[in-house]
């Protein structure tokens, strides 16, 4: 049989109406001033100085990938870039090897109002830079060097973070919990991808590892005698695909079998299987865990097993609380490059994957925008977007991507009007969550 894709229909039409949705609409407007024109054309022209250095840092990442927690190169490489441009970055904070931070401060006044910008830096096995996090991070370095060149004209300070490990780490979960966010206000990424849009539902994702213990027999002479593991992981994985039908629209749940038993005339004493489950909000994901791990339980139930679970063996990814009035900053200063950015509603809610920014989201207002850097069907997380993450195009949306950061943290900083929306934005978000205790 023919291994092929399905029929286009479907992807075909998407394309099509991100096309068709570009020419008269926009992002919604935003009702604040923002940072005073001149300096905003100062930093926007701190950027353009810097364009060259910004654009080798993202290719010098992506020629050497690194996997999670061991981005020893990357991170260096970054530290090196802004010691080229006169700013201290020290590598290995937070307890964590690989995690960056550099602070750019006024001469006189208070730290804050303290705006982050984070970077991140880590490949994925195989296909390198096929998420494109080069990007994020030379923009991220753009962002905060034309950031530090006027800070003198900024309320507060900027911090630039290096948050290593999203790629399945959890990085920024392990920086928030050291202490990283405790003293900022705002937080402000991008990430790149096949289409442009300020704000989008990232969903959550918690991991569930699950071993089930039965007893070993000879298959033919003395199946009796035994209980059956991988029979307990199939019915789960059955159970699981009947769950899936009667879940909300946008959870997703994947899972693989991680071991099935030895050989087919021993009855598996031991069989075990790994299961992605995302949701879109914290209260949505943790009832899809509790159902899944009824389902769970329930198989060794039915098989005479015993079932040890272990939740997050990495820290669970939250859902992204978009930040409104800040994202909606970030989409006219894109719109201000000239770039399309595409209004809510027009990319499904269902394209969609998680990241550790929502750990971040919960604690501090933050944004997550998408740069588009590839065409609108090029999916991350393939060899073709590792091509893309390197294109001409990528190129310039390294800089127009660190001009709108830029942008928008100097929006914040020099605003208290947008600072008020965007703390009362995040607090009629729920306010800052207590990570620990919501999924216990
Ligand atoms: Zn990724
Ligand atoms: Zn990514």
């Amino acid at each position: 049989m023919d291994l092929r894709p399905p029929y286009p229909g479907y992807l075909d039409r998407l394309t099509k109406s991100l096309t068709h949705a570009l020419p008269d609409n926009g992002p919604p407007p935003s009702h604040f001033a923002g940072v005073p024109e001149r300096l905003g054309q100062a930093i926007s022209a701190a950027v353009e100085r810097r364009a060259q250095d910004i654009v080798t840092l993202s290719h010098d990442i992506h020629a050497k990938p690194e996997l999670v927690y061991a981005e020893h190169e990357s991170v260096r490489r970054l530290a090196s870039l802004l010691a080229d441009h006169g700013h201290d970055a020290e590598i290995g904070v937070f307890g964590i090897d690989t995690a960056l931070r550099a602070t750019a401060r006024g001469t006189a006044g208070s730290d804050r109002p303290r705006v982050a910008i984070l970077a991140e830096y880590d490949a994925l096995p195989g296909i390198g830079h096929a998420c494109g996090h080069n990007v994020i991070a030379a923009a991220a370095a753009g962002a905060f060097m034309a950031l530090a060149d006027v800070i003198r004209d900024l309320d507060g300070s900027v911090v630039l973070y290096g948050c290593p490990a999203e790629e399945g780490g959890g990085g920024k979960e392990l920086m928030a919990r050291a202490g990283a966010f405790d003293d900022v206000d705002a937080a402000v990424m991008l990430h790149p991808a096949g289409f442009e849009v300020s704000e989008h539902p990232w969903i959550g994702v918690r991991t569930i590892d699950v071993v089930y213990q039965g007893l070993t027999a000879h298959a033919s002479m003395f199946p009796f005698l035994g209980r059956n593991a991988l029979d307990a992981v199939v019915t789960a994985y059955n159970g699981i695909s009947q769950l899936r039908q009667h879940i909300l629209p946008s959870d997703r749940i994947h899972g693989i079998i991680t071991d099935g038993g030895q050989k087919p005339n021993i009855v598996p004493g031991r069989a075990a299987a790994s299961f992605f489950l995302r949701s879109v909000e914290p209260e949505t994901l943790r009832e899809l865990c509790d159902r899944a791990r009824t389902i769970f339980e329930a198989a060794a139930h039915a098989t005479g097993t015993k079932l040890e679970i272990e939740w997050d063996p990495v820290p669970v990814y939250l859902p992204v609380r978009n930040n409104s009035p800040l994202a909606n900053r970030y989409a006219q200063h894109l719109v201000g490059r000239g770039r399309q950015v595409l209004p809510p509603g027009v990319i499904p809610d269902h394209l969609t994957a998680s990241t550790d920014l929502g750990n971040v989201s919960v604690r501090i207002p933050a944004i997550h925008p998408t740069l588009k850097i590839a065409p609108a069907d090029a999916s991350i997380h393939t060899a073709e977007f590792a091509a893309h993450a390197i294109s001409a195009e990528a190129d310039r949306g390294c800089v127009d991507g660190a001009i709108g950061l830029a942008l928008t943290a100097a929006d914040f900083l020099t605003d208290a009007a947008l600072r008020q929306a965007t703390r009362d934005a995040f607090e009629d978000g729920g306010g800052a969550l207590d990570v620990d205790a919501l999924l216990a």
